[in-house]
């Protein structure tokens, strides 16, 4: 296709996988198979076509970005039930922006100082039992990182005994691992808020349901962040930060397009209005016939995992972090047998490369994941290697 003809996809026909393996297959790249997860490795995930026709409009054009931001911050506030929005270029960017700006606040000196700017309040209360490769960010915006609890239980004193005027955030991060051994979020507001200190929640993948990009700031946190590119299907390189306008606001005097932290996290116009169809398309989706369909997919796994002698296959209702929608989970058994490691290394190396789930329930223990499997065919190349793979495992045939 020459630069000058418009993509099909993004005016809105087909599945958009042909298209897809023809632009890497010119890199000499293998098409993937996700069966796992929303991953940044793999991409994200497969836009849909509304998002892409989205992308492609504000391609064509130039743009006021401040406008932009401020537009389509209001539009997303009332579309999400929140105050205030600021589209972002990822959940991660919009931690570090909600940091710099609980403690830096919006005087431009200090917002030009940040991530150097150096108040006595400038601590940032993290739950132990949450740490994450992601909560980097809250160090990169300049914050002095209190860590609080137990790595298998957290105490509401301990959480208290951290908050006081040098305190400037707590940080919350939401998803079912995290939560095992944290106090509830309802909790933690009301201890943070009793002290005067803000909470940011993380929930970068916390979508479906859709009623989450309201349910934590309904529950009292002050800023809630999304990722665009997980559960929304929205642009990789976007995310939201929904809550309280006052500190969206000061988030947004941090924020590309200033010359501020945020201008290394820049966000296109393409992105935004990228973001903003992915939210609408969330918000009008029928939510039950996405899940039918998951089901079914879910069905069809079952079906041909189970039959595979020595093949233990089951459903789990939710994803990896709670998020509403079903994933077919299988096991075996035998010392002798391939861990699910060696299995999923296998089928990632392969052409196509098949990326399957695994890690969360023992060894030997793996799943499809349907939610990134868009296009029916993807589930067929799926089947026909991962069943053959799970015959072979017993006499070491995976090794
Ligand atoms: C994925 C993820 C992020 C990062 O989101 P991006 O939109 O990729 O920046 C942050 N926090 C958590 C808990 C995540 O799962």
């Amino acid at each position: 296709m020459s630069a000058s003809e418009p993509c099909p996809d993004a005016a809105g026909g087909g599945s958009g996988a042909a298209g897809a393996a023809a632009a890497f297959a010119r890199f000499g790249l293998r098409r993937v198979v996700n069966a796992a997860d929303t991953y940044t490795l793999l991409g994200g995930g497969a836009l849909p076509a509304e998002v892409r026709a989205a992308m492609a409009d504000a391609a064509a054009h130039h743009v006021d970005v401040a406008e932009l931001l401020a537009a389509t911050g209001k539009h997303l506030a009332a579309l999400t039930h929140n105050e205030a929005a600021l589209v972002v270029n990822g959940a991660a960017a919009g931690l570090a922006l909600s940091v710099a700006a609980c403690i830096a606040g919006a005087d431009p000196a200090a917002v030009d100082r940040t991530p150097a700017h150096r108040t006595d309040r400038r601590r940032v209360v993290l739950l132990r039992c949450q740490r994450n490769p992601y909560d980097r960010a809250v160090a990169q915006a300049g914050a002095e990182v209190v860590e609080v609890g137990y790595g298998d239980a957290t105490h509401p004193w301990q959480i208290a005994a951290e908050l006081g005027p040098r305190t400037a955030a707590v940080v919350y991060f939401a998803g079912t691992q995290f939560e095992r051994y944290a106090l509830p979020l309802e909790q933690v507001v009301d201890l943070a808020h009793e002290a005067g200190v803000p909470v940011i929640v993380d929930a970068a993948a916390q979508l479906p349901p859709v009623e989450n990009l309201w349910h934590y700031t309904g529950l009292g946190a002050d800023l809630a962040l999304f990722s665009g590119g997980k559960g929304l299907r929205g642009p990789q390189s976007s995310g939201l930060v929904l809550g309280r306008r006052d500190l969206v606001d000061t988030g947004r005097a941090h924020a590309y397009p200033n010359h501020a932290i945020g201008r290394t996290m820049k966000t296109s116009k393409e992105n935004v209005l990228g973001l903003v169809a992915a939210v609408e398309r969330a918000l009008r989706l029928d939510w039950d016939a996405e899940r039918a369909r998951w089901e079914a997919q879910v069905d069809r796994v079952l079906a041909a995992v189970g039959a595979v002698p020595g093949i233990r296959a089951w459903r789990e209702p939710t994803g990896r972090l709670g998020q509403a929608y079903p994933r077919a989970f299988f096991a075996w058994d035998g010392p002798a047998a391939a861990p699910a490691a060696e299995l999923a290394r296998r089928l990632a190396d392969g052409d196509p490369a098949i990326h399957i789930g695994h890690g969360e329930r023992g060894p030997r223990t793996a799943y499809v994941n349907p939610f990134t499997l868009d296009d029916p065919g993807e589930l067929d190349v799926l089947l026909d290697r991962l069943v053959p793979a799970l015959a072979g495992l017993d006499g070491g045939g995976a090794r």
